[in-house]
């Protein structure tokens, strides 16, 4: 018989990209099981909560880098043709400042706003801005086309693509990871499990992975168009906090960030980090408001917290055997597990191939 029973364990965007590549092999019978969908919106479950952009932040030659690089023509292909998956291009603009070579947002950000970065030629558009355009705080700019993803578009998207594939949906919690063997919809045991639990790897029995931690992203959902996606590498407001917005696709609204808190699990926004937030969000882009409002001109939908699922080595996309159990873990993506998303998934299906490869040699 062949082997191709397979359990996605999780259903954050790692887990729905992971599913959705390998059911285009319909010889796979393809399970996602999760704690939390999309349409739920909690603070152990990442992927609703990003801006999310494609704001590449791997250094280059690196598999982070080799990843975000392998995913941009995808992302970018769903903005020109697919409306319905909620990706829209946006205009691009990111700034540098000397000062915040070494703060934690600073360091976050050192690829994507450094001089000739490596993804000028990937991304469309991609220019300098002369220094003479730049405020006087700024040290140097960019400007490109980038995408803008409507999380909560998107999510729903990507399982409506594997349900038409035949991947079946289930809700369950598992203490341990070799429990989710158990829960392919066929009744048969699963040849594989893809963990794609993100920051839950944490504490999930079988993994248990120390070296994740999360890293804390607040941010502010307004109804406020800036017309673009800004960044800069820093703020005065303290080295874990930053200035961002993401004008999302298909009235989405417009996430204004944010913050980088390594090692904080607080899951309440923080009303006085929600006012420093908009503060700078105004300061960056003054036409977010009517001229002359403050940030009594913004229209806030929802404050909200998430917490990015960080590794020490940075993601873990790799095959081990746990008790009897073949599983292929795709977690640990911190702040890029979008705009890494296809990337490594494709790594991921790559090693459900080999485990499902290897399983039937084993029974000729
Ligand atoms: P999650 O989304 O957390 O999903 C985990 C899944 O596993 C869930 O379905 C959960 O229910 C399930 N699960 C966990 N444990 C169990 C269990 N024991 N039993 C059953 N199910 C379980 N990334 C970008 O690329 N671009 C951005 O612009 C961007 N902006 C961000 C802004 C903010 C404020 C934040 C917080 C993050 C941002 N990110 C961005 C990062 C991105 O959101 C994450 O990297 C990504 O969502 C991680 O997805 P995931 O699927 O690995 O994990």
């Amino acid at each position: 018989m062949i082997s191709n029973h397979i359990v996605v364990l999780g259903a954050g965007v790692s887990g729905l990209t992971t599913a959705l590549l390998l059911s285009r092999d319909s010889s796979k019978k393809i399970t996602v099981v999760a704690k939390h969908m999309p349409g739920d919106y909690d603070i152990e479950y990442c992927s609703p909560w990003a801006g999310a952009s494609f704001f590449p932040v791997g250094k280059p030659n690196t598999a982070h880098g080799k990843w975000e690089r392998a995913s941009w023509p995808i992302l970018k292909q769903l903005a020109e043709k697919h409306p319905e998956a909620g990706i829209c291009f946006q205009t691009t603009l990111v700034f540098s400042r000397a000062e915040d070579v070494n703060s934690a947002t600073g360091q976050w950000f050192a690829e994507l706003v450094q001089k000739d970065p490596w993804y000028k030629d990937l991304v469309d558009n991609f220019e300098e801005i002369p220094a003479d355009k730049l405020d006087s705080r700024i040290d140097n700019g960019s400007r490109f086309t980038s995408v803008c993803i409507n999380t909560a578009v998107y999510l729903p998207w990507l399982l409506g693509q594997c349900s038409k594939n035949g991947v079946i949906f289930k809700r369950a919690t598992f203490k341990h990871v070799a429990d989710a063997g158990y829960a392919h919809h066929s009744g048969k045991k699963a040849d594989v499990v893809v963990n794609c639990t993100g920051l839950s790897s944490k504490s999930l029995g079988g993994v248990q992975d120390g070296t994740l931690f999360p890293i804390r992203g607040q941010v502010v959902l307004v109804r406020n168009d800036p017309h673009a996606m800004y960044s800069v590498s820093g703020c005065n407001d303290g080295e874990d906090e930053v200035a961002y917005m993401m004008a999302r696709a298909a009235g989405g609204g417009t996430v204004l960030g944010g913050s980088y808190q390594k090692n904080n699990w607080d899951p309440l926004p923080d009303p006085n980090l929600a006012i420093r937030i908009m503060t700078r969000a105004i300061d960056l882009c003054p036409e977010l408001v009517n001229k002359g409002q403050g940030i009594e001109g913004l229209d806030v939908i929802r404050h909200g917290v998430g917490l990015r699922p960080a590794r020490e080595d940075g993601p873990r996309v790799e095959k081990e055997q746990v008790n009897d159990l073949s599983v292929v873990h795709n977690y640990g993506h911190g702040g890029f597990g979008y705009q890494a998303s296809y990337g490594c998934a494709a790594t991921a299906v790559t090693l459900v191939n080999e485990v499902l490869k290897g399983k039937e040699r084993a029974k000729m």
